[in-house]
């Protein structure tokens, strides 16, 4: 199925080719995988969106199928949303967490377990490199973020499209991501199910954990606003 995406960032549009196809491990393949890298499951206090509801959204969305969930401070929610797309192949779950350091939250995908505390961003970064996970400083320039001194850790990558954040915000964080050569990925930071997918990455990667890390830390993701940027 040919697919014309525009996108609102720098490259103005590009064709892809979206395909289901088997590798010669047997394994599904879906090229390009889109995801939002930033989701909160009822596993925050301060969310309501169900495990199951975003796994059935996941399967019925035409396009997106990989999700991040970040938890606040939590690995319950990943690990129950990990276990109920278990039954979909073609969905994904990177587990991960967004941790509240003492400098702004940092979002750790790529893991089921918790940093040990004292939660600095120093200890958080370590622990993420130690895991094999990926660093995000999450919403640097909004509230709870770490704003420019998230410049002196080494981090992975720096969110720079965030659903909850304003577009002045965003662009700082877009602006920031490069100043520090860092990859900048989305997340629509959704705490509720209609603010599920407002914005989602292009990644270049299969459809496995592993696959996504590495494609985010080497740059292979664009991040991009979902309102009117696909037209099928
Ligand atoms: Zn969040």
């Amino acid at each position: 199925m040919l697919k014309k995406l525009i996108c609102n960032h720098s490259i103005k549009h590009f064709e892809v080719v979206q395909k289901t196809a088997k590798n010669s491990d047997g394994d599904i393949v879906i090229e390009p995988l889109y995801a939002d890298l930033h989701i909160h499951t009822v596993y925050s206090s301060d969310s309501l969106i169900q495990p199951k509801t975003l796994v059935d959204m996941l399967a019925a969305h035409s396009y997106i199928k990989v999700a991040a969930v970040t938890d606040h401070d939590s690995v319950r929610g990943c690990r129950a949303t990990v276990e109920l797309a278990s039954a979909y192949p073609d969905v994904l779950i990177i587990p991960g967490v967004e941790i509240t350091t003492t400098l702004g939250d940092i979002v750790v995908l790529g893991t089921t377990e918790l940093p040990p505390k004292p939660w600095t961003p120093e200890a958080v970064v370590d622990f993420s490199k130690s895991v094999g996970a990926v660093s995000v400083v999450a919403h640097p320039f909004r509230l709870y973020g770490m704003g420019e001194a998230a410049g002196k850790y080494n981090v992975d990558a720096i969110e720079v499209l965030n659903g909850g954040s304003s577009a002045a915000a965003n662009n700082e964080a877009k602006k920031f991501a490069k100043s520090l050569s860092l990859p900048g990925t989305a997340g629509s930071d959704a705490h509720q199910v209609s603010e599920l997918f407002s914005v989602f990455n292009k990644i270049d990667a299969d459809l496995n954990v592993g696959s996504v890390l590495k494609a985010i830390k080497k740059g292979f993701v664009l991040a991009q606003v979902a309102t009117g940027s696909i037209h099928i």
